[in-house]
């Protein structure tokens, strides 16, 4: 338990408001939203000024690999693909143990709550090479991290276990008992594509859990899957609980036919998620000239009114071998590889704000509103538009009301 606290003269960001308004925000004992308003009164409770500074929500990276993070170092992917990739760290995989996976996510999950991120959903492999080893790391660093990052985890069937159906629906069943979030997988990767998505459905059906899978994460429309998902999503009854990573699929078909893909996925009600970093690295190698960007038609989905996210994905690993944990950097990407305009910058913070948010379900937890966690990043930036345009260098975020990162920036004169 803690003293009250209540954080003065920011421009506060409400849930659900368009623009920041000058407000206090009084944080209970208990490090949630206890009142927002103008002045309010002091009482029993510690003042913090943030005058002039943006006090936001926490920012949610819905789309990581907590597991694979930061094995950069111990390994290559000369071809640079998504095969590639996946090779190189099926290699890696048997010799790495729990501990040392956590180390190195640690260390992720460090650098990702210093740039104001709060919560981060990690997709976690479940291959035959190490069954569910990832997921009893991620379980125990979820545990370890929870004063500083609400941490969700993705029982993710990849690499062999694609093919392998009865020991992937014997692994989830123990990913499951082990208490992760969702349920994910590529069946693109499978043997037997649409049997692997029955298996996901069937066993998102049966624990309860929501489905966030890596969708067409390549660039060949002839293969794509999601007419059969959004099939799937609509007779399990899975409207709104349904996730699709990458799509990147999309981009390759024509207009009008991705135009009648998108109605059927709004329909059926499937969020997507755009994965720039990954996308821009992995995709299009084998174009000799004018190589494609890699992403979904993000601007197309959001026109259409589907909920589109931005993460980081893969952060310095064989799949993305550069990465900060910066959601903001994440932001301006999706700008730049999706070619929005110069009036979207406001849209890219919804898309690492307050639409994973709602896709990972932290439901009335987030946000700044009363009864809410006080999750919060406060940064020193004029509008919401700059902030993206220019990253915070000036920043502080807390957990449930308290501080744990705090950065200022002093210019040096010449005496
Ligand atoms: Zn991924």
């Amino acid at each position: 338990m803690r003293n009250p606290l209540i954080l003065r003269g920011g421009l506060v960001l409400r849930f659900g408001a368009a623009a920041p308004e000058r407000l206090d925000i009084r944080i209970g004992r208990d490090g949630r939203i206890a009142e927002i308003g103008p002045s309010l009164s002091e009482g029993d409770a510690e003042t913090l000024a943030v005058d002039g500074q943006l006090v936001l929500p926490g920012l949610v990276d819905m789309h990581q690999h907590l597991d694979k993070s930061r094995t950069r170092p111990l390994l290559d992917n000369p071809s640079g693909t998504l095969a590639g990739a996946a090779a190189a760290y099926r290699e890696l995989a048997p010799s790495i143990t729990k501990e040392q996976m956590i180390d190195r996510a640690r260390r992720t999950v460090e650098a990702c709550s210093a740039y104001g991120t709060v919560a981060i959903r990690s997709h976690t492999n479940i291959d035959p090479q190490t069954g569910v080893r990832g997921v009893e790391a991620m379980v125990a660093l979820r545990e370890q991290c929870a004063s500083r990052m609400r941490i969700q985890i993705v029982g993710h069937i990849t690499s062999g276990a694609t093919s392998m159906l009865p020991e992937s629906e014997a692994w989830l069943r123990q990913a499951v008992d082990l208490g992760i979030d969702a349920i994910g997988g590529v069946p693109a990767f499978s043997s037997e594509p649409i049997a692997l998505l029955k298996l996901l459905f069937d066993t998102a059906q049966r624990s309860g859990l929501p489905l966030d899978m890596h969708i067409d994460e390549h660039l060949d429309a002839g293969r794509a899957m999601f007419s059969e998902i959004a099939k799937m999503t609509r007779a399990y009854g899975m409207s709104g609980r349904v996730v699709a990573g990458h799509s990147s699929a999309l981009s390759a078909m024509p207009p009008d036919e991705a135009q009648r893909t998108i109605d059927e996925l709004r329909e059926a009600g499937v969020g997507i998620v755009t994965l720039p970093a990954a996308n821009l690295f992995l995709q299009g190698r084998d174009a000799d000239r004018l190589p494609p960007r890699g992403l979904t038609r993000v601007r197309e989905l959001l026109a259409a009114g589907i909920p589109v996210a931005a993460a980081s994905d893969n952060i310095q690993d064989p799949f993305v071998p550069t990465g900060t944990g910066d959601l903001l950097e994440i932001a301006r990407w999706t700008l730049l590889a999706g070619q929005f305009g110069l009036s979207d910058l406001r849209q890219m913070f919804e898309m690492v704000s307050t639409v994973p948010a709602q896709m990972i379900g932290l439901g009335a937890d987030w946000g700044i509103r009363e009864g809410a966690r006080a999750d919060l990043l406060i940064a020193r930036a004029e509008t919401i538009d700059d902030l993206v345009a220019s990253g915070a260098p000036e920043r502080m975020v807390m957990i449930e009301g308290k501080v744990v990162f705090a950065t200022t920036v002093r210019q040096h004169q010449d005496s």
